[in-house]
Order: C-alpha cells, then sequence, then structure tokens
C-alpha cells in the first residue's frame, strides 16, 4: 500500500493542495511506497504566516523551560528510537544500526540546545562610564527555516531545528522529499514534548517551496546542507534578501596514511568511512592518499582483501556491511564515475557495478569500487561521487599529500594516519580543511563544537551546532543604561565617550 504523507503546520498533519506530488522509494526494492506532497507558494506562505503567529508565544518562554521542552523531547524520542530508526532505515536504505547512530547525533545536539539558560547569558559591564553599566542580551530571529538532504534525515533537522528552537526562534523544515517520514514523526515528538503549535513546521516541496521559503521577509535565516550548487544558489539569494544563511556543502575527502601508520588498523576503519552508508554521507572517506611506494602497495592489498569481503544487503538485514542507495539515479551516477574512472585510465581493483542482492534484485544497490593510480587530473578525484566509491591517490611525500587536501575544491573533513606527532600537529595547522581527524577516519565534532567545511564545502561565516549555532540564531541587543542619581556631566551636543 502507498502511504500519503502529508505537512505539519500549526501542530497538525496538512494535506497538499498543490495537486504535484513526490514519490518516496524502498530503496530494497524499488517499489514506491509513499507519496508526498510538494507545496505551492501558498501552503509554505501559510505555514510561515503559522510559525510567526506562534513564534512570540515561544519566545516568551523562558530559557529553563524552553530547555524542559528539550528534555522531554529527548525522553520520547529515546522511547521510540527502534521503530524511528526503522523507518529511517526503509526510505533511506542505511542500515537500521547507522540509522540509530543518525538518530543518536542528531539527539546530542538536542542534548547541547538544553544547556540554553546558561548559553543565552549575555554581557555585562558595570560603571563602563561614571554612572553608567553596558549590558548585552540575545534575543530571537523570529521565523527561520532549515531545508536539509536526504542523507541524515534526523541528524541534520535535529542540528539546525534544536539550537534554533531554543534560542526562542520558530522553525519551518524543509525536509528532503526523498525521505520525509521521520521529520514529520519528529514535529509530532515536539509536539507532545510541550513545544507550543505552530512552532515546528514540515513542509514537504521542491525547488516552488525553496524559493519562497528565500523570497519571503518574515523568514530571517536559512539553514541549509546538501550539494554544493544548491548551497551556494541558497546562500547568494538568502543574503541577497537579506537573511542570514549558513548553508553546506558537497565534499571529497582525504585520508593521509603515513608510512609509519598501523596499516591493519588504517585499512578498517578506511573501510567504514569510506563504504558505510553506501558513501552517501558527506564526510565520507573517498580519498586515500598514502604516502610513499611501500605504504601504497601494502595498504591497497589491505583494502582490496577487505573490499571483497563486504556484505552488502538490505538495509534490515543485520548482517549487512551497507544497504542500497536512495535511488536509482544514484545507481546510475556511481556506475558512470566507475566507467569515467577506467576510460580516464585509473585501474579499477575492485569493480562494483552490477551487484545484485538475492531477493532484492530491483533495489538499488551498488557494490563496493576501488580505484588505485588515480590522480588529481580525473574527474573521479575532483567530483563528488557519493556512493561505495574509494579512490586511491599514491602521494611521493607529506607534502604532496597535504598540498592534495589543500589543493582540492572541497574542504570538509580530512584525516591523517600517524604515529609521529611532529606530522599530526604540523598537518592539522597547516591544512586548508574545516574539519581534521588524527586517527580518527570520520571527524565530525561533537555536539558542543561546530561542524562545518571549508571552500566550496561551505558558505556563511558561522558552523551548526555548538556555539555559533546560538550566535546564527540569535541577534545581539547592547543597552548602554545610566539612572538619575549619576548625573549626565557631558555636553550634549558631543559625541558621548567613557572618559
Ligand atoms: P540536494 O542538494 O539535492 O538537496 C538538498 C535540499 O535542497 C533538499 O531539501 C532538496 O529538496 C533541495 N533542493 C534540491 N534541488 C533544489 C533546487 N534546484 N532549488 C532549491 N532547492 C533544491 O542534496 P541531497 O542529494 O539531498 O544530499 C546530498 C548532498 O548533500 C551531497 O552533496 C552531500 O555531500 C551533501 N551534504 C553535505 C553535508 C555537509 O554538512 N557539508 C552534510 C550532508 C550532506
Amino acid at each position: 500500500m502507498v502511504r500519503e504523507l502529508t505537512h505539519f503546520i500549526d501542530g497538525q498533519h496538512v494535506s497538499g493542495t498543490s495537486g504535484v506530488f513526490g514519490e518516496v522509494f524502498d530503496p530494497n526494492t524499488g517499489q514506491v511506497q509513499a507519496r508526498v506532497p510538494l507545496a505551492s507558494a501558498d501552503e509554505i506562505e501559510a505555514a510561515i504566516a503559522n510559525a510567526a503567529a506562534a513564534q512570540p508565544v515561544w519566545a516568551a518562554f523562558n530559557p529553563q523551560k524552553r530547555a524542559r521542552v528539550m528534555m522531554k523531547f529527548l525522553t520520547l524520542v529515546n522511547e521510540e528510537i527502534d521503530s524511528l530508526a526503522a523507518l529511517l532505515s526503509a526510505e533511506h536504505g542505511k542500515t537500521i544500526a547507522d540509522a540509530k547512530g543518525d538518530i543518536q547525533r542528531g539527539l546530542e545536539v538536542i542534548e547541547f540546545a538544553v544547556g540554553i539558560p546558561h548559553l543565552l547569558k549575555g554581557e555585562y559591564t558595570e560603571s563602563a562610564g561614571t554612572g553608567i553599566d553596558v549590558y548585552s542580551m540575545r534575543q530571537p530571529l523570529g521565523v527561520v527555516a532549515g531545508i536539509t538532504p536526504f542523507n541524515f534525515p534526523a541528524m541534520i533537522p535535529l542540528w539546525k531545528a534544536g539550537p534554533a528552537l531554543a534560542c526562542g526562534n520558530a522553525f519551518v523544515l524543509k525536509p528532503s522529499e526523498r525521505d520525509p517520514s521521520v521529520p514529520l514523526r519528529l514535529a509530532e515528538l515536539f509536539l507532545e514534548a510541550g513545544l507550543p503549535p505552530g512552532v515546528f513546521n514540515v513542509v514537504n516541496g521542491g525547488k516552488e517551496a525553496v524559493d519562497t521559503i528565500l523570497r519571503d521577509d518574515r523568514i530571517k535565516a536559512v539553514g541549509f546542507v546538501g550539494s554544493t550548487p544548491i548551497a551556494q544558489y541558497i546562500y547568494e539569494t538568502a543574503t541577497a534578501n537579506g537573511k542570514r544563511a549558513q548553508c553546506f556543502g558537497g565534499a571529497k575527502n582525504h585520508a593521509i596514511v603515513m608510512p609509519d601508520a598501523d596499516l591493519d588498523d588504517v585499512a578498517d576503519q578506511l573501510i567504514g568511512a569510506g563504504y558505510g552508508s553506501a558513501g552517501e554521507r558527506c564526510m565520507a572517506i573517498s580519498v586515500a592518499v598514502p604516502v610513499g611506494q611501500e605504504t601504497a602497495d601494502r595498504l591497497v592489498a589491505k583494502l582490496t582483501e577487505r573490499v571483497h569481503k563486504l556484505n552488502v544487503g538490505r538495509s534490515d538485514d543485520p548482517g549487512a556491511d551497507f544497504g542500497p542507495l536512495v535511488g536509482r539515479d544514484g545507481v546510475d551516477r556511481v556506475n558512470s564515475y566507475v566507467q569515467i574512472g577506467v576510460d580516464e585510465g585509473a585501474e579499477l581493483v575492485v569493480d562494483g557495478r552490477g551487484l545484485v542482492v538475492e531477493g532484492a534484485e530491483d533495489g538499488y544497490f551498488v557494490g563496493a569500487s576501488l580505484f588505485d593510480n588515480v590522480t588529481p587530473d580525473m574527474r573521479i578525484y575532483q567530483e563528488e561521487i557519493f556512493g561505495p566509491v574509494v579512490t586511491v591517490v599514491r602521494a611521493g611525500d607529506y607534502e604532496q599529500a597535504l598540498r592534495l587536501a589543500d589543493e582540492h575544491e572541497y574542504g570538509n573533513g580530512v584525516a591523517i594516519f600517524t604515529r609521529d606527532g611532529d606530522i599530526a600537529r604540523d598537518f592539522a595547522t597547516r591544512v586548508q580543511v574545516g574539519m581534521v581527524g588524527i586517527n580518527v577516519p570520520i571527524p565530525v565534532p561533537i555536539a558542543y563544537y561546530t561542524f562545518g567545511g571549508w571552500k566550496r564545502s561551505g558558505f556563511g561565516d558561522l558552523n551548526q551546532h555548538g556555539p555559533d549555532s546560538i550566535r546564527f540564531y540569535t541577534k545581539t541587543k547592547t543597552v548602554t543604561q545610566r539612572w538619575p542619581a549619576a548625573p549626565a556631566k557631558t555636553n550634549a551636543f558631543v559625541i558621548p565617550t567613557m572618559d
């Protein structure tokens, strides 16, 4: 049976009225499992109007009360994490264990947001001038929006909404139309946790919905995560319309492997980081850079052995290392990049194309591919494939390896594997990438630090979650006060100074 999905506006499920629908597929079977309404401009505007009406009610909750709503939400999500993970996995195609990780990493930012009474504290300077005190406060922006990708349908909406809501904003989420059921359930749970109706809204849609958000004056900030061309478009359009924007894009994450690294450990880690979630992670390692020919030969041999043992299966198969891609277009894209690599002259050590999973022959499966002797001029090195493909680029020395990561147009994550503290420190200091792992393959920062890529992986000044998120979702007001007991001593016609 094909489920009919809705929007979630003003605390209720609302059927779509545009007459335009997207299809949500079951990646394990290739069958349509749900229809999702794609909102018209009128529908989005109605949601924004609702959010604008609800926001002052929510902003009037004191910070401690807002924190209590977040705490209750944590409890509710944790109580049903198994069924949420199953729902997420069934639409996305990642394994159920990985789907739980997706939810858990989102909840960690809600845990951070529980600290909002402390995080919102302003500054105070007593007697900044004679009888004059100065203080600052952080106030919510109003209505803010999140536009999120398919690959983390719980984590990224929560990264955006958690801090935004805790700061007293109302939120309009436009999730990916490929896997919208988990965001819709999260909206119900926010309501159950005590969030007033209209404060968190989910409106499904495509370009028309997004463009309406970008144009509407009532939306004060836009947080986006997705591919780089759309990130750039959203950043430029939102800021041209006077909004704050933070837009995170694609990636090509390198792992530099020094000759002194424990290569068995490195190979184990790279297999998970490169092929986990079928490579559909913005922090996936897609480029391994062994330093020196001997390191490269040994690493490729160890990776090859492990890639052959990978178990690709249905997302609900507990024995699967990774499941299907989210859609047929993903399979076509990955297959075509593998062919491009072959045509460019890279050495295809393991070919993952044409994989058939027994009993799930129509699913969007593709096996793991491994390329050796990839060079920086090749498209399979330069472009984001977003699938289970790892490319090995051999570097002659450390400086050449560092240059590769530095000169790549993306700068999301990077890792170095070494036992040499001097090299590791030098690398962390000099590399032109936003998130660095030292013997850690997927260095997604913990919730109370910030997450954000450099170069064409991120547009905007402030990162996601951590202290930056509080700055992004609030505006600072600074008050300078004097009471009559301290008479003004200045000439009213001269600009005041703090003498
Ligand atoms: P996408 O860019 O196709 O879609 C992201 C969002 O933008 C969706 O909500 C989609 O509906 C909307 N959208 C798509 N086309 C649009 C258009 N023309 N105009 C306006 N809105 C549009 O990305 P995706 O395929 O859902 O996600 C995968 C991409 O996201 C990869 O490139 C991955 O690297 C990136 N990603 C980046 C991060 C990060 O933090 N840097 C995290 C996760 C994913």
